[in-house]
Parts: structure tokens; sequence; C-alpha cells
């Protein structure tokens, strides 16, 4: 019999650390390289940290769920801390950490492009793994999930970028303004995980723009990068009833993308009509409570609309998708499920990195650019995060809570330092497999 002693001893050192960069290392032989050679705005002459010790180290502090930039500096500031995280990255020698100061002045000069260059690579590394095709929607389609949320709020003006919302006080009349920063976001789904593919910040152009900008505007935008960064890959957009009109449609056809996405009452009046009346007719088109109908006409193209009715206790939901992708009875459930995987976006997507881990309502610096840096750090993160959990042999089998896995990753960090043989064992190849 093992006692209970015995076992929180045994689970005080587990090395979860080094399991973490095993996965690193597993799926990302070049990311401490490509950590080291973003393009550095400082002035060479006056560095002291490279870019990968600094960014390594934000990574490390999202991933032990440390909310503040000061925190991270007292939590890290230990000698072992500073010994794995040389190790981790193969650095001879680093006395000290860098100071909260020093990464936010590094991350407010930083080019958002640089992280999301480190981001496209992860990407493309986990596609080309062939591991995840069993996802794809129709046996061809990755599913990306648009959706767009709220980052920062503040009462005064905070950059000239803001958003601005204007509430009237019901009872004084008195009108207030409140400054926003909100981002829209491409989500890779497999599985259980997803995984950040593209950010599009919502952002004025400047104070004074007659129209504000609108998360439609950050999709057009978005557009083009996802389609020059992944330009043969099979795509299919998967987003709520916002989207579901002629200019987006017609961005999916030039893209040869397939779409997805909710379809309400008033989206698109004739095809709705349309559907609403065929489907009584045609009952040959129903399948395990989804109906269907093919090949509605509108514009210059057809679309295919389908439709489940989920029964509760009470009463009844039904989700209804406008699609490019035939419908039949072999794939009318795997693309009900790809339409209703979009909560996880908004679930485990940005309730869990709002909520739960990561915090990123939180800014971690005043300067807008290094905001979306430390925005950008933590999508990378998240993609490690989750390879973690979900590949790791022993996370896999804990059954323990989101926090509980941050804060043992951060006392491994902060106890055990990596060992030679660790080393020799990082570089490794291991096995991965995902339930
Ligand atoms: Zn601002």
């Amino acid at each position: 019999m093992i006692t209970r002693k015995e076992k929180r001893e045994e689970e005080k050192n587990k090395k979860y650390f080094f399991e973490f960069m095993k996965i690193q290392n597993h799926f990302y032989k070049d990311l401490n390289k490509k950590l080291k050679q973003v393009k550095d705005p400082r002035h060479q002459s006056y560095i002291t940290y490279s870019p990968d010790v600094i960014l390594m180290m934000v990574i490390i502090k999202n991933a032990s769920n440390i909310e503040t930039m000061r925190e991270m500096t007292e939590e890290f500031n230990l000698d072992i801390c500073i010994e794995n995280l040389s190790k981790s990255l193969g650095i001879e020698r680093l006395d000290e950490i860098p100071h909260y100061d020093t990464v936010n002045d590094f991350l407010s000069r930083l080019k958002p492009e640089e992280l999301e260059n480190i981001r496209t690579y992860m990407i493309k590394e986990l596609i080309n793994k062939k591991c995840f095709y069993d996802y794809r929607i129709d046996g061809k389609y990755w599913g990306i999930v648009i959706d767009g949320t709220g980052l920062f709020t503040f009462r005064k003006k905070h950059c000239e970028h803001c958003l601005k919302r204007e509430y009237k006080n019901e009872e004084t009349g008195e009108v207030k303004t409140i400054y926003m920063h909100h981002v829209l976001e491409a989500k890779l789904v497999v599985g259980d995980m997803v995984f950040s593919i593209a950010s599009e910040f919502i952002e004025n152009e400047s104070e004074d723009v007659e129209k504000q900008d609108c998360e439609r505007n950050a999709f057009y935008r978005m557009e083009k990068k996802l389609k020059n960064t992944f330009k043969r890959l099979p795509i299919c957009i998967i987003a709520d009833s916002l989207y579901a009109c002629e200019n987006v449609f017609q961005l999916c056809d030039k893209n040869k993308w397939k779409f997805l996405i909710r379809f309400k009452e008033g989206s698109i009046k004739s095809v709705m009509r349309e559907f609403q009346s065929l489907k009584v007719l045609e009952n040959s088109h129903s399948y395990e409570g989804i109906s269907w109908v093919n090949d509605i006409s509108y514009n210059q193209r057809t679309v295919h609309v389908l439709e489940f009715v989920e029964e509760l206790e009470k009463d009844k939901r039904t989700f209804t998708y406008i699609t490019n992708i035939k419908v039949g009875k072999k794939n009318a459930k795997r693309l009900i499920n790809a339409g209703r995987s979009r909560w996880k976006i908004e679930n485990e997507g940005f309730n869990n990195q709002k909520n739960i881990r990561y915090y990123i309502q939180h800014a971690n610096s005043h300067d807008y650019n290094a905001m979306k840096n430390h925005y950008l750090l933590t999508q990378i993160t998240d993609i490690l995060v989750q390879l973690f959990e979900n590949g790791s042999k022993i996370m896999k089998m804990t059954k323990k809570k989101a926090k509980k896995k941050a804060s043992d990753l951060l006392r491994a960090f902060q106890t055990l330092t990596l060992t030679e043989e660790d080393l020799i064992k990082l570089e490794k190849p291991t096995q991965v497999r995902f339930t």
C-alpha cells in the first residue's frame, strides 16, 4: 500500500517541466532557434538578453498561469529557474532572469508579425505531422472557427486605435464613453483542441475615423492573411450568422474554401424560405434527426442547408447551417458536430483564456504593441500547453483542474533542475499519442 504521504511525495517529484520541454522538442525542434532569430528591434550594443530568453520566459509565465509581470519577476528569480531557462534554451550561462521592464520594453518594439510567423511555423508542423488528419471535415477540410471577443476595456482613452462605445445612464442621463480593444480569432479545431492560427486586432486606424472598425472588416483583412499563409490548405470556415452573406461566400468561392455558417431567420430570406418549404416535402433527406436540402440557388451559386433539432427537457434548440459542402447521410452528423464546434472557441477558447488561465483581459503592458505581442505569446503558449496536456503521458492520466496543472508546472520549474540525463533524453525521439 502507498500511503497518502508517499503519494504526495511522488507527485512532488514529477518532472512536469521536463515533460513540457519534451513535448516542445517533439513537435518543434526549431522553436528555440526561431525565438532567437526574431528581428530584434533594440540597439544591439545595449543588449543583455537575447530574444529567446525573453520570449521563452513569457511563454513559461503564461503556461504556469502567472497573472502579472511583477509576479513573474518574483516567482522566477530563483537559481533553479535561471538554470532551467538557460538549459532548456541551450545557453551556456545566464546570471539573472530579465526584469519585467526589460521584457515589456522589448515587446513594445518587436513587430507582432515576428510572433505570427512563429505561430505559423507551429501550425504548419502540426498539419504536416498527419496525426490530426482524422479530424478533418468531410475527410479533407480543416475546420477553422472564426470568432471575435473583447480583450481590454478602459474608462479613459488608451490609444488612438481604441474602439469607442457610449453608454447612457438611464437615471442621470449622463453619457459615458468606454474605450476597448477587441480581437478576431481564427482557430483550428482538431478534436478537443483548438489552436489559434490567426489573430486580427479590431482597431480604428486613427481616432477620428467616420466609421469604426468591426468584426466583419477584420475578417476581410484576416482572409487575405490566411490565404497568403496557408495557400493550398483545404479549409472550411466555421462561423456564426454574421458571416452568412454574399461577400463572405464570394471570398470562399475565390479561395476554394468550404464554409459552414450558422443560419438564422432573417439571414438570407429567400434561401431560408426555400429550405423551410422543401424540407417538409422531401422526407428522404432526413437522417438521425438532421434534415437537409441540397442545391438551393442563391445568386451565382448553389448552397445547401442542414438543420438539427436538439430536444431538451423543457424546450428544444434548432441549429441551422448554410454550407457549400453537399450534405448526405454519410456526412450530415459530422457537419452538425463541426458547426457546433464553434462553441469550443467560446468555451474552451475564450472563456478558458479569460477566466481560467492566461487572463487575456489583463493588459501586461500599457503599450498597445506590447499588448498585442503578449496576446500572441499567449496563443503560442496555448498551443504548447494543449499538446502537453493532451499528448503527454503523465498529463493524460491526471484528472486535475487546469489551475492545478499550471501550478504543478510552475513548481517543477522552480524546484527540479533539468539534469544532463534529461537534456540527452530531450534530444531523443518520443512517441506522442492523442486520444
Ligand atoms: Zn487603445
